[in-house]
């Protein structure tokens, strides 16, 4: 029985085959169901033409016409499906001069990178593998369709995404493949930055870290990521963190900042275009991460952090140092003996500041509030309206 996800969408392939035409599921779906992965979603491809595909199909949506790829709705669920095609003429590296659309599933099935993604599963479950890709999988094998020498030319984010995929499957790659990696890194640089982050951050996420990161720097790849250029001993210093597997992609970046040392942290995290919000986190993580290796956690320190930055502080510094024992539970029993976790917990308000000393709003009232805060955190007193106001009266601040 094929898992429900592809049951789902039988209807759909069913509906294609009733109008003449062939529709498979294709791509890391099948790829993922025959390795026992979750499956996300699932890419149909088929000899219909867009223009056709929406002669079946009454509801769709256009998101890459140009490229053959309709959204159809049905029962209420999206799928995406793809007219077989050819790409041809790469001349930049990096993407298909022209497109052409095809009837054939192997025209299509052979444009595909590596072998474990290009096979095809029928409505039946009956699977379609002119490349052998089941074998590359029961051998754990990152295999390019035909020549990786062709393939890489053709569209250089290849490589990249073979790197990513022995990060997140932990298989080993081809050595003719391996090869090209090594000689065709340089064409890298004819790949836009967003694009190189994306699989990155599927490198960072994945949990054969170590030995993708070891690729990169054996193929020279790591030389055309944004600013590791003079990087590679970083880089290699993370890779043999022997703790590195159970590291979520935002720890793997936190030690990266940290191996790269001197660099800056935000022109580095910008540098690869990450999000406002991403840089602002790392580069606060690491500040924390540098107080924490230095001096150990405070209340003030902890509170500062709040609990998923901490929690990251002290996995990243676990993996670090190598420690035998977990210490990221205290911490989070820590955090959370904390008398207050945030400012809008604290048991006075600017108002009541304003009617105890009769003043008006200003400055000094957010600088009242913030030693009253620390007060809390470090215990020295209770999170009480009277308890604060006796304490300020006793420092004469009333
Ligand atoms: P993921 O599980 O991360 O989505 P995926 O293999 O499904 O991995 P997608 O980017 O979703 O990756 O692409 C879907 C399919 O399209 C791939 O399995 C592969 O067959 C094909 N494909 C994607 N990118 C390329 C590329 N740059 N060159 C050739 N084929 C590609
Ligand atoms: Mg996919």
């Amino acid at each position: 029985m094929l898992p429900s996800i592809f049951q789902q969408a039988v209807p759909v392939l069913k509906k294609i085959e009733r109008a003449g035409f062939d529709a498979y599921f294709v791509g890391g779906s099948v790829r993922d169901h025959f390795l026992g992965r979750p499956i996300n979603d699932v890419d149909i491809a088929t000899s219909a033409y867009p223009q056709e595909l929406k002669e079946i199909f009454p509801k769709t949506i256009d998101i890459g016409i140009e490229h053959g790829t309709i959204l159809v709705i049905e029962e209420g669920r999206e799928y995406e499906i793809t007219t077989f095609r050819t790409e041809s003429a790469y001349a930049d590296f990096r993407r298909p001069d022209k497109v052409e659309f095809i009837r054939s599933l192997e025209g299509d099935l052979e444009r595909r990178d590596f072998t474990m993604n290009s096979m095809a599963m029928d409505a039946d479950g009956k699977v379609y593998d002119p490349f052998m890709g089941l074998e590359d999988i029961h051998g754990r094998v990152i295999r390019t369709v035909g020549s990786p020498d062709l393939r890489f030319n053709e569209d250089a984010l290849r490589m990249m995404r073979g790197v990513r995929f022995v990060s997140q499957l932990g298989f080993k790659v081809d050595p003719d493949t391996l090869n090209a990696l090594k000689e065709h890194s340089s064409l890298l640089r004819h790949i836009a930055v967003e694009r190189k982050t994306m699989e990155f951050e599927k490198i960072m996420g994945g949990k054969w870290k170590r030995e993708a990161l070891t690729l990169l720097v054996r193929t020279n790849l790591y030389t055309e990521l944004p600013l590791l250029t003079q990087h590679k001993e970083a880089l290699q210093q993370v890779a043999d963190l022997p703790q590195l597997e159970v590291i979520n992609k935002d720890q793997a970046w936190l030690l990266l900042l940290t191996y790269i040392g001197d660099t800056d942290p935000q022109e580095f995290l910008k540098g690869w275009r990450l999000p406002t919000k991403t840089v602002r986190e790392r580069s606060k993580e690491l500040e924390v991460l540098q107080i924490r290796r230095k001096s150990g956690w405070s209340k003030t320190l902890l509170y500062r952090a709040g609990l998923e930055a901490a929690l990251n502080v002290e996995k990243v510094h676990e993996c670090i140092e190598s420690k035998p024992v977990s210490s990221v539970e205290t911490v989070k029993e820590e955090y959370h003996s904390l008398a207050i976790t945030s400012r809008q917990q604290l048991d006075v308000t600017g108002n009541d500041l304003m009617t105890w000393t009769d003043k008006k709003g200003g400055p000094w009232m957010k600088e009242l509030l913030a030693e009253i805060e620390s007060a809390i955190v470090t215990n020295t007193i209770k999170n009480d309206k009277e308890t604060i106001r006796r304490w300020l009266q006793t420092c004469n601040r009333l």
